[in-house]
């Protein structure tokens, strides 16, 4: 082994070291983006594990001291075992945002077991470095599996980048593997630089899948009405934009536009608190009536509007007409005042394929002629 191949371990612990800073940091402010920090974590671990197995031990059998290389050998594979098995998680969680079950926390154990195994089956540096191997070519078998399904723009590109890097040193861990397996486990100066540089572009891609994924929960958040959760005005059309074409050709579409009947009142006589609540049960309400597949939006303080789409459009009115049962008979629940709410609702249907627009102008049109004709009805217009 050359004192380089030493000293690039150690510049690559230090390295990771930062990047650990840098990924906790990155972590703390991308709120909301699970797995970036253990990532930092694992990649450190497995960093300095691995220089202690593929280094120092190794220094020291060269040296000669059997006992230090037998316990430094064994931390070095331990620590990286544990490394990869925290890093195996943190590639679930940041692709799948959700905790882990129980089941993927028992990676952890298990890649320790592969370790322990090792420290029992005699050469430390051999069974450790096949130990190590075999969990790296594990990790790489989980990362492939689950970047695999980050398919959409603009995470695919960096996505793809990361399994090609995985690619690359999958190849490099088989061979340190049957390298271990025929006792010939040892320090490789030849693609050393190959892997670090790898490891390098891997973490520069998880950033920036981080900053993607940040971004991406920030503008979902924008689509979203805070008080009832429900759609705002950017998210209807947001949701609508990509099928607009197709449902413009398709004469299976239907708006209704819902708005509460003197709700100044409820306002003025409960307090805005009150109202709020009534809006927030209101959502409720309506999403209980509505099919999954209709876009349900809060386009204004207290105007609504459902866009059904499929054959049910044809039916749009007495969906309509249900909602506005519903709301009649909807109380607040205690200790809320019992407060009473209607609302009118203007529907618009057409028979032959007419743009979205001239739907969502119709049912507003239908909606004032609903409030003229005394409030708590439906009104339909057929373009
Ligand atoms: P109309 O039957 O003619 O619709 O009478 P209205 O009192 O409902 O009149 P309008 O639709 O013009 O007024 C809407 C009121 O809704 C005004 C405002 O006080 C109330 N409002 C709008 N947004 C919110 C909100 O987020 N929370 C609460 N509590 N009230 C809101
Ligand atoms: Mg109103
Ligand atoms: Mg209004």
């Amino acid at each position: 082994m050359t004192t380089d191949f030493y000293n690039l371990l150690l510049t690559d612990c230090a390295l990771a070291l930062i990047l650990l800073g840098l990924f906790l940091y990155v972590s703390r402010v991308a709120r909301g983006v699970r797995g970036i920090g253990s990532w930092g974590v694992g990649h450190f671990l497995y960093s300095l594990g691995a220089a202690m197995l593929d280094g120092t031990a190794q220094q020291l059998e060269r040296a000669g001291s059997e006992t230090a290389t037998v316990v430094v050998a064994a931390l070095g594979g331990m620590l990286a075992c544990a490394g990869l098995a925290v890093l195996t998680g943190s590639i679930i969680k940041f692709v799948q945002q959700r905790p882990l079950t129980r089941i993927e926390w028992a990676l952890v154990p298990a890649f320790a077991a592969l370790s322990l195994l090792a420290w029992l089956a005699g050469d430390a540096i051999d069974g450790q470095g096949a130990a190590m191997s075999l969990a790296e070519l594990a990790m790489l078998g989980v990362m492939f599996w689950q970047f695999r399904q980050l398919d959409v723009p603009p995470l695919r590109v960096p996505a793809r980048l990361v399994m090609l890097g995985g690619a690359v040193i999958a190849y490099l861990y088989g061979r340190d593997l049957l390298q271990a397996l025929t006792g010939q486990y040892g320090p490789n100066d030849a693609w050393i630089n190959v892997d670090l540089s790898t490891w390098y572009l891997i973490n520069f891609c998880m950033l920036m899948l981080t900053s993607f994924r940040a971004a991406e929960s920030l503008r979902q958040t924008a689509m979203l009405d805070p008080l009832t959760g429900t759609l705002n005005r950017r998210g209807l059309f947001a949701r609508l934009d990509p099928e607009l074409e197709k449902l413009t050709r398709d004469s299976h579409l239907a708006v209704i536009a819902l708005d509460l009947d003197h709700f100044k009142r409820v306002n003025d006589r409960y307090g805005h608190d009150i109202g709020d609540l009534v809006l927030q049960k209101l959502s409720d309400t309506i999403r209980a009536q509505t099919r999954e597949h209709d876009v349900f939006a809060r386009t204004g303080g207290e105007e609504f509007v459902i866009v059904v789409t499929g054959p049910e459009a044809r039916n749009a009115q007495h969906l309509a007409e249900r909602i506005r049962t519903a709301l009649a008979t909807m109380r607040l629940d205690a200790p809320a005042p019992p407060v009473r709410i209607t609302a009118s609702l203007g529907v618009a249907l057409s028979n032959r394929q007419v743009p979205l627009s001239m739907l969502m102008r119709g049912a507003d049109e239908a909606l004032y002629t609903a409030k003229r004709a005394g409030r708590d009805c439906v009104v339909t217009h057929t373009l």
